[in-house]
């Protein structure tokens, strides 16, 4: 019988090849050990049953890599000398299958030569144990499987997707069109066969006392199969009209011998696959909440849930399932989505506590004369929005706690003023500021910003002297008159050359530069600051953790203010950013028209092509962007070049065009941008990358390709490019196939300018991950919760500040349970994100 424990043995290898990560089978190397043992009826005494049984009570998964690294190893030794299976000494006396658990004790490495005996005679399983337990036939199990339910937890925490209500039947003749309605009848007529000209599907008539009905099943006709005339079944679904008599489509369908739903008024309705009935998925839920629900801890304090009066997990698992009526089920799904929100709200307060707990940062203060001279010296007025921002700002950088604000506004809405006056608060105060944008072109426009600001006077000779190239200390000084003394700052980009790099650099750390100009790298490219006082990070949505660590590395804790021209939804704002504080720019500058912009059909395509080029003979620029392609950057790239081409052969011979695609070397990418920029390009041609924001204000048209497949933010975003100046912008969306709901989608960015309820209705329509562009969200997998419940995101937010200000490591007694399942949701996190 060499046989199963060389399969162990593979799956073994192969899970040391993937570095113990518990990667080498679906659904762990817990749930399959068990499988196995069960399977080949691996006795107790067996050295492969030995080493499991010295496992945590969590399993394998529950320990580090390198303890995994010493189970795998055991285990491999176990299948080999252990050799031949022993059979067990007698079968078990009933059906339920006799499993090989952990025991419930503390971790010891040796296989206990007691264990054995330690185990009940029969164990019926945990709530770890594979679905098996649950008395499931095999082509279920595997329906299952691919559900994603492979233990008993899988399947309580399976939660219905509705009920159906059984209280509420009706008599055919009382049916109304359009409607969903339940209604019990007898079978007649089953058919599996055409309908209409083309389509497969399943037909059946349904009669009660009172009339018949049509039925169809579109597609579906393993149905037929199921159906037998004269059979009771209840059925529910929308009821429709078709010539003039009522049918019902797609209905769900219970037969009446399945169960007693007499009495029983609501009927849980769970997510299936195809072949998997829901009177299995039923039955089996039904023996898991009876037999393990009862043995589940419950993780929320005691206290926390009489206070919130939330139901204890057995109970809210029973009538999540098999609810008395429809408030308590409610109450009890309420309860689950609490405790899950609350993991995520622990986890983000404790990001932000770290943070700030750490203290240390410097107090900053700008003089308000220099402040207000400073926007006196500028060419326009603030906003009223700009003001308050810069007034969050700066109340933030005078206390020692370190700022973690995210300044947030539309593209254009005037962000770098608020990051110059919280710079200056740094210098006058004696610190170093820095200011990090994602691409070295951006970083150049700062600089530039920055040198015809401080500079008054001196208009923008600075900029376009390539003054770094001068010998001497390797930074610009400007007279900023009324700070006191001269400003002096510096450019820090990769297309220095290495000698200009190191001067800068030196002048940093010497603290000869008072603000510093760079790409975000300027944290990570072991640059030393003398003093930092504030790091602003440009155009970048997410500080990350990592981030975070290596400021702390570059000394102390400075303030950090992070901008971005993406509208946080307020549920976000309170989840995945949680961390930080929220200022909006929720105000343009003034003489800036809003973009209009148009669907445009497929067959029109050309009418755009031809505005454009009118627009670029009047002086003007224009964007292109390339549909989304979501296999892969590369193929994305080439379909970018394709079209570049394309267009540049056949559609605007005579213009210049330009290509910008994720692909290209960051110092191309620059080189093309500076070239739009100086306008020495017509057209840029462009993927997604084009969305970071560089100022062209001569570009007033952008035609995006492919527009269904962008999210309502993304749009919105590109849109802005084309919106920076008092020149009417045009936006064109194209798609050659659109859908209705691709079109209902397109035409809200038709007639809705605000960049909140884009991103809001995108949030709805597409979900977190889709907003961000996917496993980049930030956000932890919700089962359960809603991210739209504002209210009860707030509740948890407020309890896991209660609860860390009682126990800040949560290392309590009665916290362990939480603090495993906060660990176990972010770490997840991290380890998709990074
Ligand atoms: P973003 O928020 O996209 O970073 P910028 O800070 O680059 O926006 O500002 C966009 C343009 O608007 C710049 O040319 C800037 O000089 C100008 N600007 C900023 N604030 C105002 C204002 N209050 N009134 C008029 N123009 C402004
Ligand atoms: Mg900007």
């Amino acid at each position: 019988m060499a046989g199963p424990l060389e399969g162990l043995r593979k799956i073994l290898a192969l899970e040391r090849t993937k570095k113990f990560a518990d990667a080498a089978v679906v659904g762990g190397l817990d749930s399959y050990l068990l499988r196995f043992v069960h399977e080949h009826d691996i006795a107790i005494s067996h050295p492969v049953s030995r080493v499991m049984q010295s496992l945590p009570p969590g399993g394998y998964r529950s320990l580090h890599p390198i303890q995994r690294r010493r189970v795998v190893e055991e285990l491999m030794r176990a299948s080999e000398n252990g050799a031949a299976i022993s059979q067990k000494p007698s079968p078990p006396p009933t059906p339920a299958k006799v499993l090989h658990m952990p025991p419930r004790k503390p971790a010891t490495r040796k296989p206990a030569p007691k264990a054995a005996a330690a185990l009940p005679g029969k164990v019926l399983g945990t709530v770890d144990s594979p679905v098996s337990v649950l008395g499931l036939r095999r082509p279920d199990e595997e329906k299952f499987r691919k559900l994603g339910l492979n233990t008993v937890r899988d399947v309580l925490f399976h939660f219905p997707t509705r009920y159906h209500d059984y209280s509420a039947i009706r008599p055919i003749s009382e049916l109304k069109v359009d409607e969903e309605q339940t209604v019990i009848g007898a079978v007649w007529n089953v058919s599996s066969r055409l309908i209409g000209r083309s389509r497969k599907g399943t037909d059946a008539i349904i009669s009660d006392k009172t009339g018949t009905l049509r039925v169809v099943w579109w597609g579906q006709t393993y149905i037929a199969r199921r159906l037998k005339e004269g059979m009771n079944v209840a059925l529910s679904g929308k009821v429709t009209e078709f010539r003039n008599r009522i049918q019902m489509e797609n209905p769900e369908i219970e037969t009446l011998e399945d169960e007693s739903l007499h009495t029983r008024r609501l009927v849980p309705v769970y997510p299936a696959t195809e072949g998997l009935f829901q009177k299995v998925i039923r039955t089996a839920v039904k023996m898991a909440v009876d037999m393990f629900a009862s043995r589940l801890d419950d993780p929320l304090p005691a206290e926390m849930r009489r206070r919130l009066k939330l139901m204890p997990t057995a109970e809210a698992l029973q009538q999540v399932h098999f609810p008395d009526d429809a408030q308590k089920a409610d109450e009890a799904r309420n309860r689950f989505a609490f405790e899950e929100l609350l993991y995520v709200e622990l986890g983000v307060v404790r990001r932000r506590r770290e943070w700030t707990d750490a203290g240390g940062a410097p107090a900053l203060a700008i003089p308000k004369t220099a402040l207000d001279a400073f926007v006196a010296s500028l060419p326009f007025e603030l906003t009223a929005a700009q003001q308050t921002a810069i007034g969050d700002v700066l109340r933030d950088m005078s206390d020692e706690t370190p700022m973690t604000r995210l300044l947030e506004g539309d593209v254009g809405s005037g962000k770098t003023v608020v990051a110059a006056a919280a710079l200056l608060a740094a210098v006058a105060s004696g610190y170093q500021g820095a200011i990090m944008a994602p691409t070295e072109i951006l970083a150049e426009q700062h600089f530039r910003t920055f040198t015809a600001r401080l500079a008054p006077g001196e208009g923008e000779a600075p900029a376009d002297e390539p003054w770094f190239q001068a010998s001497g200390p390797g930074y610009l000084v400007l007279e900023a008159a009324y700070m006191g003394h001269p400003v002096r700052a510096a450019l820090l980009t990769g297309s220095l050359k290495a000698s200009e790099k190191s001067a800068v650099q030196k002048a940093i750390a010497a603290g000869e530069v008072d603000i510093a100009v760079g790409t975000h790298a300027l944290l990570q490219e072991g640059v030393a600051f003398h003093r930092l006082g504030l790091a602003v990070i440009d155009e970048q949505h997410r500080f990350g953790v990592e981030q975070r660590a290596a400021l702390r590395e570059k000394g102390g804790s400075p303030h950090v203010l992070v901008m971005t021209a993406t509208p946080i939804p307020r549920t976000l704002a309170l989840t995945v950013y949680g961390d930080l504080d929220i200022t909006v720019l929720n105000e343009m500058p003034p003489g800036r028209p809003k973009v209009k912009t148009y669907r445009v059909l497929p067959y029109r395509r050309q009418e755009a092509f031809a505005f454009v080029e009118k627009k670029i003979a009047e002086g003007r620029q224009a964007f292109i962007i390339c549909p989304l392609v979501e296999e892969s950057e590369s193929i994305e790239a080439k379909a970018a070049v394709q079209e570049y081409e394309r267009l540049s052969r056949n559609v605007f011979p005579h213009l210049r065009l330009g290509l910008l695609h994720g692909r290209m070397a960051s110092s191309d990418k620059d080189a093309v941008m500076r070239a739009f920029r100086d306008h020495e390009i017509d057209i840029l041609v462009s993927t997604a990358v084009v969305e970071v924001g560089v100022d062209v204000p001569n570009a007033t048209v952008i035609l995006i390709e492919g527009a269904e497949r962008f999210g309502l933010s993304q749009l919105h975003q590109f849109r802005g490019r084309v919106r920076r100046s008092a020149e009417q912008g045009y936006c064109f969306l194209l798609s050659d196939s659109p859908s209705p709901e691709s079109e209902e989608r397109l035409s809200i960015m038709e007639t809705v300018d605000d960049g909140f309820q884009l991103a809001e209705e995108d949030l709805r329509l597409r979900g977190p991950g889709e907003y961000f562009g996917t496993r980049q969200s930030g956000m932890p997998d919700l089962r359960i919760a809603k991210l739209t419940d504002v209210e009860m995101i707030m509740r948890a937010r407020d309890e896991a500040t209660r609860l860390l200000d009682q126990d800040p490591e949560l290392t309590g007694d009665g916290h362990r349970a939480i603090r495993d399942r906060v660990s176990a949701l972010w770490d997840r996190l991290n380890a998709d994100v990074s």
